[in-house]
């Protein structure tokens, strides 16, 4: 999707530790309009399959999945990161190593928004290792729903977090893959 890839290009920043930071569009400040577009895009991609809600994980995930669900006419569920260990059984539970941050939280979703008869696409805007994906399959895993797909709005795709998803079967469209990245001249390289 050359929009995102152009912004990245124009906005993002590539830290050290294969971080590439895009805080000015995507998880700071928000460009709802490029949010918008994603969302055109995925409907466009995932046309024909059935999808009655749209899971995606706190924070950044959220305001992408609320934009991009408008064209799919559907609710949105968010995985909530949680401290505590007192839950009461009506949570579904997954335990993900956050990429940025190198801790782990367990992300719950309460029974009452997933259920064995939903179709779920995830969307999120990072694959990097594929933890967070892997948590949100969990979830759906549980609660007896089926993954009709994965959007993601920036892959690294020189981690393994796409290859793994790819193998387990699972449809993923990625908007951006970037195969390469350097901190040290900035420079960005995507997949064709
Ligand atoms: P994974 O679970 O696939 O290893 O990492 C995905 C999650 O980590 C995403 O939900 C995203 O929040 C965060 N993440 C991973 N890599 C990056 C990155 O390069 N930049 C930013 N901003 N977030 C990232």
């Amino acid at each position: 999707m050359n929009c995102l890839e152009e912004r990245i290009v124009k906005d993002g920043i590539v830290k050290e530790g294969n971080i590439l930071k895009v805080d000015s569009f995507l998880n700071h400040q928000l460009d709802v309009n490029l949010f918008d577009q994603m969302g055109k895009e995925w409907a466009k991609r995932f046309e024909g399959i059935e999808i009655n809600k749209i899971l995606t994980i706190e924070a950044s995930g959220i305001g992408i999945a609320c934009v991009v669900a408008r064209h799919f006419g559907v609710p949105v569920v968010f995985a909530k990161k949680s401290k505590s260990v007192n839950l009461d059984g009506e949570m579904y539970t997954a335990e993900v190593e956050s990429f940025t941050h190198k801790n782990k939280n367990l992300v719950i979703v309460s029974k009452k928004f997933l259920n064995k008869d939903d179709k779920v696409l995830i969307i999120d805007d990072f694959l990097a290792n594929g933890c967070a994906l892997q948590g949100l399959i969990s979830i759906i895993n549980q609660a007896g729903a089926s993954v009709s797909g994965i959007g993601i709005a920036i892959e690294k795709g020189f981690q393994n977090g796409g290859q793994i998803i790819r193998n387990m079967g699972y449809r993923l469209e990625s908007l951006a893959i970037v195969d390469s990245m350097d901190a040290s001249t900035g420079e960005i390289k995507f997949r064709d």
